[in-house]
């Protein structure tokens, strides 16, 4: 291969073009890193790698809250081919040991809150506690450069999916996506040098390393770092310090929008505030434009690198419920079951490309195979259509949509229909065999703050008034809370496992 084609080691150009800018902040500790310690600090990690046998290829997994460690992690691997697989702390060791199994890293950094969950694997790696042990491994070891660049289709770094619909899998990504994430994300939201981001949606999930810290530090931006999402602390840094730009998920919009303090910081000092990963509900974008926050919508996967379609600014209170348009470099097909790209205005299922979208599954032929098309457009697995103005809408998950007496059913219609009830928080919608039907939908609901439960009839009524009689529900359950993945969504399979109640006629 042409090694003068890889892309230069981004983190060491922009030391030696701002070597005194800060790169990262935690918060919480106060400690900074500038752009010439971290890229100091990051050969030296590199060094310590290599001190413990880490090879180019090899995998080095962490388990920890987002801190200026992971980032250290992160490009010492890049300096030395290494390949970086975060964990998600909140699974419990039985999960962990079989995304281990997987992705057999040979070493592990963890915080002091992961040594209890590492002490119950059953085949934990080397362990190195970022709290205790990391500091003094690191000072006793020397800086190491085995290589000056990226090469773009190699492997920087494995996430797992939110394993929303089954097992996780560990999606591949290379230097090459982080350009072109850089270029997708830079263009869309306009990243400058001078831009300070938030990182505190985990670093295990694609969101926490992309959206925006990694394009915010390729750019020569200030990252400042909570270990986890904590509303009063997100409330708190939006009272006092200056954010340009900030990405969250759903749920999390939802619980800044309930805190007592959110209506009252001044919102329009941050520039862009984006969100994707789950369905955003329309009561929670009608809620921002009321606060006259201009919340961007836009629909991305762990493959596409991540975000694929984004509202801009400008269109987000036109253009509520719409995920917007494809990013730069980002092509879509729209295709029905045989492959055939149908009108606008058509559901179908979603298909992607471009320098942004994964190469594949990390270890799975088979799922990578699955997962796209013989000429390499990787299927979502989502059903959306295009309307006339070229704006893209998700109308659910293939995989989730079921067919009830021959008609074809979208649980995500009938969930945003449940969520106009004034009762309703949040609903999901499931199948379940049915003699007659073949399938109907059950919907589990979850009441709105201080809400009574209200009657069948009169859930009925409510979706008989606005959908198809084989679309309502045949049964409501009220539940606390869903089973949720890290990112807030609604692990559907895990609601179907629980099967359907007694009695549905
Ligand atoms: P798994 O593949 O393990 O089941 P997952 O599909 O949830 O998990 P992610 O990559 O985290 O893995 O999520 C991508 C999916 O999230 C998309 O395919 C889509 O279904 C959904 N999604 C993301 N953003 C949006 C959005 N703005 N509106 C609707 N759905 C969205």
């Amino acid at each position: 291969r042409a090694v003068a084609a890889d892309v230069p080691d981004l983190i060491r150009k922009r030391a030696s073009l701002a070597p005194a800018d800060v790169a990262l902040e935690e918060i919480e500790s106060g400690r900074a890193l500038t752009y010439g310690a971290l890229d100091t600090r990051a050969a030296r990690v590199a060094g310590l790698l290599a001190a413990r046998g880490i090879r180019a290829g090899d995998r080095v997994a962490t388990l920890c809250r987002n801190r200026i460690a992971f980032f250290e992690l992160l490009f010492a691997c890049a300096k030395l081919g290494a390949i970086l697989v975060p964990l998600n702390w909140r699974m419990p060791p039985p999960e962990l040991d079989l995304l281990l199994a997987d992705c057999a890293p040979r070493l592990l950094f963890h915080d002091a809150e992961g040594a209890g969950p590492v002490a119950g694997l059953r085949h934990a790696p080397d362990g190195i506690c970022l709290d205790s042990e990391y500091e003094a491994a690191v000072a006793a070891v020397s800086e190491l450069d085995l290589r000056d660049s990226w090469p773009s289709e190699s492997i920087w770094y494995l996430i797992y999916t939110s394993g929303t619909t089954g097992t996780p899998k560990a999606v591949i990504y290379t230097y090459g996506m982080a350009v072109a994430n850089f270029v997708n994300i830079g263009t869309a939201i306009d990243i400058a040098g001078s831009d300070r981001t938030v990182n505190f949606l985990p670093n295990f999930h694609t969101a926490g390393i992309n959206l925006h810290s990694l394009p915010t530090l390729i750019q020569g931006g200030r990252v400042l770092i909570l270990p986890t999402f904590d509303a009063e602390q997100i409330v708190r840094l939006l009272e006092a310090e200056r954010i340009d730009t900030f990405f969250a998920v759903p749920t999390v919009y939802q619980a800044l929008l309930d805190h007592p303090r959110f209506a009252a910081v001044p919102l329009g000092r941050v520039r862009h505030w984006g969100c994707g990963g789950a369905p955003l509900p329309d009561r929670i974008a009608l809620r921002c434009r009321d606060l006259g926050l201009r919340l961007c919508n836009g629909m991305g996967m762990t493959e596409t690198g991540p975000t694929a379609l984004l509202s801009s600014p400008a269109e987000a209170w036109e253009r509520i419920g719409s995920v917007g348009r494809p990013q730069l470099l980002v092509r879509t097909r729209i295709v029905d079951a045989d492959g055939n790209d149908v009108a606008d205005g058509q559901v179908g299922e979603l298909l992607f490309a471009g320098p942004a979208v994964t190469p594949g599954y990390w270890n799975d032929a088979v799922a990578t195979r699955a997962a796209f098309t013989v000429d390499g457009w990787l299927r979502s697995g989502d059903l959306a259509r295009r309307d006339a103005d070229g704006f893209f809408h998700i109308a659910g998950r293939r995989k989730e949509m079921f067919i009830s007496g021959g008609e074809n059913v979208f649980p995500a219609e009938i969930e945003s229909v449940l969520a106009l009830h004034p009762t309703i928080a949040e609903a999901a919608v499931v199948p379940v065999p049915h003699e007659l039907w073949g399938e109907v939908g059950i919907a589990f609901v979850l009441l709105a703050a201080g809400a009574v439960a209200p009657a069948k009839s009169e859930l009925d009524d409510h979706c008989r008034a606005r959908l198809a009689g084989y679309k309502v529900p045949k049964s409501f359950i009220f539940v606390a809370d869903f089973p949720r993945t890290a990112a807030g969504k609604v692990q559907k399979h895990l609601l179907r496992a629980q099967g359907a109640p007694p009695g549905i006629s």
